[in-house]
């Protein structure tokens, strides 16, 4: 035992300190590491995974449609097979998932009703989030519990506090993992449309629709699979992305035409809304995902940022293009992370202060 574990830390340590771009790795709880899925990681897990234990699925704070894809197709597929489970997310959904099927057996984190659910848990599952505290305010409870934890993800640099991690930043989305991962524990025989259209359209949420963390075949593989449930494709596409209000149109027209900033040395373009025009535009969660993207069209911008005013503290979201990583950048100026393409953070500075911070860093991170 004692020699594995050591292994296990050699392996973790040489790939965080050394290689920032982890591959796919797997523990299982802190005694077996191995490169890909294996029959010996599912045969540990599944001598866990049985119908008298409780498990709890978990996504992240701000849940995009990958966590929340991810976690309802994790979770229709282990009730459809006879298992106690539940599932929570860390904070509201935003609008345009709210249609997703399953999203009525979701509970909201709170501090004063949760405890219970997470502390009765047996085995939690973690989807689309590296570490415990992406969940922000549930992370103080879900570190403490006592559970198996189960981490199915795509970020870099996971947390080594999880004791069975499958992990591949190759993977278009943790949603594309969460396919896997139901073919590899044998539950694919409960996979129906429900589920099939919760994980499409994670994998095409986090794919911007295809646009990017989409070459491999095997992410088309998972798709071939999925649409022969006869899930909607197009109305799927029409749900996500043309059920926005009218208000967040015309503060498309107004961050655009009015408040772009453009930093030709740097190729960075950045948008700052205050408190006050987010009440203005009625602006709801989830609404920026969208917005962040726009600037990209433009062929000499290959960083795009968007700071949006919160009451304690200017949220960030980085979108680039290429080999202009904005994970690195946001761990490093942002308190954040994400990925080299998609990355958010976090700015605990007024917000007249922010602007010059946000220029000063991206120079000095891309000169
Ligand atoms: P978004 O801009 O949509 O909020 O986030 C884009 C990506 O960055 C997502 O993959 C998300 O998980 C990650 N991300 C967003 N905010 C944070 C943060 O505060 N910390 C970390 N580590 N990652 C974040
Ligand atoms: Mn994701």
């Amino acid at each position: 035992m004692q020699k594995y574990n050591k292994i296990i830390n050699n392996v973790f340590s040489k790939n965080i300190n050394i290689n920032y771009d982890i591959k796919t790795y797997i523990c299982g709880l802190n005694f077996t590491i191995v490169k890909i899925l294996t029959k010996d990681f599912t045969d540990k897990l599944s001598k866990i995974l049985t119908k008298e234990k409780k498990i709890l699925i978990s996504g992240h704070f701000n849940p995009d449609g990958d966590s929340l894809g991810g976690s309802l197709g994790l979770f229709h597929v282990l009730k459809k097979a006879g298992f106690d489970v539940s599932v929570m997310m860390p904070s509201d959904l935003p609008g345009f998932m709210k249609w997703l099927p399953g999203t009525e057996n979701i509970f909201l984190y709170d501090k004063n009703t949760s405890l219970q659910a997470i502390n009765k848990a047996d085995i939690i599952f973690y989807v689309d989030f590296n570490d415990e505290s992406r969940t922000e305010y549930a992370a103080e409870d879900l570190k403490k519990s006592k559970a198996v934890k189960v981490m199915l993800d795509h970020h870099p640099q996971p947390s080594e506090a999880i004791d069975f991690i499958f992990s591949d930043t190759e993977m278009s989305s943790a949603s594309e993992i969460v396919f896997r991962f139901i073919e590899m524990m044998n539950l694919k025989k409960y996979l129906d449309k429900d589920t099939a259209t919760c994980i499409f359209t994670g994998i095409m949420t986090d794919t911007l629709n295809f646009s990017v963390n989409s070459s491999r075949p095997e992410t088309f593989e998972v798709i071939s699979e999925l649409l022969k449930f006869g899930i909607n494709k197009d109305e799927i596409y029409d749900k996500v992305n043309n059920n926005f209000s009218l208000k967040r149109l015309k503060l498309i027209g107004y961050l655009l035409y009015e408040k772009m900033q453009i930093v030709p040395e740097v190729n960075f373009s950045y948008m700052m809304i205050s408190k006050k025009e987010l009440k203005e535009f009625n602006f709801q969660d989830g609404d920026h995902e969208g917005i962040v993207n726009m600037p990209l069209s433009v062929s000499d911008v290959k960083i795009s940022l968007i700071a949006i005013e919160n009451d304690d503290f200017i949220k960030i979201s980085l979108r680039s293009k290429g080999n202009y990583d904005v994970n690195k950048l946001s761990r490093k100026y942002f308190n954040g992370g994400g990925h080299k393409n998609a990355a958010g953070g976090r700015i605990y500075k007024s917000y007249a202060k922010t602007e010059e911070y946000i220029v000063t860093s991206v120079k000095a991170f891309f000169s």
